[in-house]
């Protein structure tokens, strides 16, 4: 009887030690903690694409400034053989309607560009306010998150002593188990936060299966503890 004693005593140690970790993990400041780590990664990732958005747009307004300089600049250079050909008398009439037609097709190009340009410009205006706007919610939400994050390291350092205290109260019960018991319960402890159950009617209490009735026999009388051959859980009598 005894030894049933100590081993659910131990069982329940082990369940407090469980709930002093789960506790640790889930106060509010951790779950703040998590939803502002997502947020300052979206953060993150916003501005890396908002940086690239703007640098694509830089180059493409560079030059667009570039083309229409250059354009400029033949529009001025055509002007001025103008004034030359209008003051040579040999320049026919034709030729000077063409090159009229050429000025003015420079000017449309040019203008075109200019407004292109002046289009882009807008559009670096616009991604910077958006691109500073995120930074700036970035930083705030890294203050926040800073601040979240020295709460939880207080939280958890007071925690530590008391999953430490938990610690060695399993230990103690622990060590009143016999070893080959406490190795099953370890076992078992993998894959169920509490593996040792009752039996219930002639079921397991763990996963419901029917036991069969040699189990049930050496469990009876006196209260050994069996594993469940269908899910591992460790049984006893009530
Ligand atoms: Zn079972």
């Amino acid at each position: 009887m005894s030894q049933l004693k100590d081993f659910l005593a131990f069982q329940s140690a082990d369940l407090q030690l469980q709930h002093t970790e789960e506790a640790i993990k889930n106060t509010e400041n951790r779950k703040r903690f998590s939803r502002l780590h997502k947020q300052l990664k979206d953060m993150q990732d916003n501005i890396a694409k908002q940086s690239a958005e703007l640098a694509q747009i830089e180059a493409a307004l560079a030059r667009l400034q570039a083309q229409a300089d250059a354009a400029a600049k033949r529009m001025q250079m055509e002007s001025a053989e103008l004034d030359n050909l209008t003051g040579d008398s040999e320049t026919t009439a034709e030729e000077m309607a063409e090159f009229i037609r050429d000025i003015e097709h420079l000017d449309r190009e040019w203008a075109a560009l200019e407004r292109e340009a002046h289009a882009a410009t807008a559009g670096v205006k616009r991604l910077s306010q958006e691109y500073n706007a995120t930074r700036r919610n970035a930083a705030r939400i890294k203050k926040e998150y800073d601040e979240v994050r020295a709460l939880c390291e207080t939280e958890k350092a007071q925690g530590a002593a008391a999953v430490a205290e938990a610690e060695a109260a399993v230990a103690a019960v622990k060590s009143l188990v016999a070893p080959a018991l406490a190795a099953k319960y370890d076992k078992a402890r993998k894959y169920f936060p509490a593996p040792v159950v009752t039996v219930l009617g002639d079921k397991c209490g763990g996963c419901k299966m029917s036991l069969p009735g040699n189990l049930l026999r050496r469990l009876g009388p006196g209260n050994e503890i069996c594993e469940c051959e269908n899910c591992g859980r460790l049984l006893y009598l009530e």
